[in-house]
């Protein structure tokens, strides 16, 4: 049967102390014992359902980390105070001085910066390969490579990845394949394709109210205990733990992403082929002339679409800046990094997300200066929206 994660997620029920429809929210940061036995067994790991110190773990974080495993099929997760905190802690686990990384070329900018400059102190190189060619994949793998590294759907340029593929290369050579989700949370679950980690900025998408960072790492609970461990856990001892008020709000947030999926989806989708009709040069997962459109629809679930990014290039940076100050103050979306809210946001990757990327580096993978990347809104009436663009693309001489 076909893999359901809203219904996953919403089948789990959780009441708060007194019978409240939500859960309670632990605001403590240290947990008393009844017995001074029981305080040593939690720091050995052996008193499940204790709660320690919160940097640990509290109640409100395994709440939200249980509905996001839900949401991804994995055993259980991690919350953590960001997207990069969960990621450098994942990577730090799993790979010491003199491993190597095998990575996709086109993944998030500080992710990018992390392994290129940041990991090399400590012994650790990487491989940036066009994850899309699983040839090239498979050459870039050595003798000391630990681990394989992508977004399902990659920032900015939307290269979809063979997760599949991905999986069994992983296998073949004893890799552990972690996918950053992201840019596609409800659509693609990594995890039942055979990733081995899934990681999410809850900042984007499953918060959706760029109120706030945030991060969670879905995998096995031996995986997620070894991160959580008090000796030598990267979790634990780098600290990235989110806290427990805005866990709770993340939850309430996370209980109406299927509907927004669905509509940032149908908004995108809707705009990515008015535009690609307009002759304009639009990358969206969802329309036919994407080189990975099949990719994408043969690993997505139903109903959440292609999800709510596009990219349109409008053939230089000082365009894209005309257009997108323009539409800023036609009040059709924000000039703004980030993703996911319910208002459209635009920036050009090249000059400020993807920046960490040289610039002959952005040009190989096509990241061009013109290039504008749109996280669609929640827009009740895209048509408008549309033809609002559409004026807009007009004066600038975009059209
Ligand atoms: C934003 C983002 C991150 C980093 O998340 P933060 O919450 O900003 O730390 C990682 N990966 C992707 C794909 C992102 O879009």
């Amino acid at each position: 049967m076909a893999f359901k994660p809203a219904n996953e997620i919403q089948d789990l029920q959780y009441f708060g102390e007194f019978g409240g429809v939500n859960p309670s929210i632990s605001d403590s940061s240290t947990y008393t014992f009844l017995s001074a036995k029981t305080m040593f067994d939690t720091f050995e790991g052996n008193a499940d359902g204790c709660y320690l110190y919160s940097r640990h773990s509290t109640p409100s974080n395994l709440y939200l980390g249980e509905a996001l495993a839900a949401m991804e099929g994995t055993e259980t997760a991690n919350v953590t105070a960001s997207g990069m905190g969960a990621i450098t802690p994942v990577l730090m686990q799993l790979c010491g001085s003199g491993d190597h990384i095998v990575s996709s070329r086109t993944i998030y900018g500080g992710t990018y910066a992390y392994l290129k400059n940041f990991m090399p102190r400590f012994n650790v190189s990487t491989s940036f390969v066009d994850i899309t060619k699983l040839d090239a994949v498979e050459a870039a793998i050595t003798k000391n490579t630990k681990v394989l590294y992508c977004e399902s759907v990659s920032n900015p340029l939307l290269e979809v990845a063979d997760i599949k593929a991905l999986a069994e290369l992983a296998k073949k050579h004893n890799l552990k394949l972690i996918v950053d989700n992201t840019f596609s949370p409800l659509s693609i679950s990594p995890a039942k394709l055979g990733a081995d980690v899934v990681i999410h900025s809850l900042t984007k998408f499953i918060n959706g109210s760029s109120d706030t960072v945030g991060g969670v790492i879905c995998g096995t609970q031996d995986f997620i205990n070894a991160l959580r461990s008090v000796n030598d856990g990267a979790c634990m001892l780098l600290g990235s733990t989110m806290d427990s008020l805005r866990a709770a709000s993340i939850l309430k947030n996370l209980r109406t992403l299927h509907i927004r999926m669905q509509q940032h989806s149908l908004n995108a989708h809707f705009l990515a082929e008015k535009f690609e009709g307009l002759g304009l040069k639009t990358v969206y997962p969802g329309l036919k002339s994407h080189p990975s459109h099949n990719q994408f629809k043969s690993m997505m679930n139903d109903k959440y679409g292609f999800g709510g990014m596009l990219t349109i290039d409008v053939g230089s940076l000082d365009k894209a800046n005309a257009l997108m100050e323009l539409m800023q103050e036609k009040n059709l979306g924000y000039l703004a990094v980030s993703l996911g809210f319910y208002k459209t946001l635009f920036s050009a990757p090249g000059s400020s997300t993807s920046s960490e990327i040289p610039e002959n580096e952005q040009k190989e993978m096509g990241l061009s200066d013109g290039l504008i990347r749109f996280s669609i809104g929640l827009d009740a009436d895209i048509e408008r929206t549309f033809k609002m663009m559409q004026e807009c693309m007009k004066s600038v001489g975009v059209l």
